[in-house]
């Protein structure tokens, strides 16, 4: 099972990546060159010259997002190949990283999605979530608790 991105699915990422700013920034170029031939009428077939440029950006730009997918996913995890068993298998060091990633970003929000603060929000899941309020101390305990956390009288 793989545990790890092997170093050529890394060396893909980036050649994604890489591909993608190009296109964008060929993108982008074209377009402001477009624009600005407008202002002179001699400009304007120049422009249109100019916009295949735009098309081999797009171009780089969608098959830098490919390379990009395939790197950080696999082949069957971004869906290149379809073996379902094999693409769960190759997505999982990266939704591990993003989880983690995703993880870290709530931590430094101070969202616990698992914590008390988030259940009593009901947190987004189709259960509502039911709180015990305790008899003693009037806290809010897990509807399972048989013990206050607060207090410790049993519930
Ligand atoms: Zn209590």
């Amino acid at each position: 099972m793989a545990r790890q991105i092997s170093g050529g699915r890394k060396f893909l990422y980036y050649l994604g990546s890489l591909m993608m700013f190009i296109g964008l920034l060929s993108f982008l170029y074209t377009f402001v060159g477009f624009f600005m031939a407008f202002g002179d009428s001699n400009g304007v077939e120049a422009g249109f010259g100019a916009f295949k440029y735009a098309v081999f950006g797009m171009v780089l730009l969608v098959l830098g997002g490919i390379i990009r997918g395939v790197g950080a996913m696999g082949l069957a995890g971004s869906g290149v190949v379809l073996d379902p068993e094999r693409a769960r298998e190759e997505i999982e060091p990266f939704s591990r990283m993003a989880g983690g990633v995703v993880k870290d970003v709530l931590d430094e929000a101070d969202i616990n999605l698992s914590g008390r603060s988030g259940a009593e929000r009901s947190g987004g899941s189709d259960e509502p979530v039911v709180m015990v309020r305790c008899q003693s101390c009037r806290k809010l305990n897990e509807e399972d608790s048989k013990f206050c956390q607060e207090c410790g009288d049993q519930i």
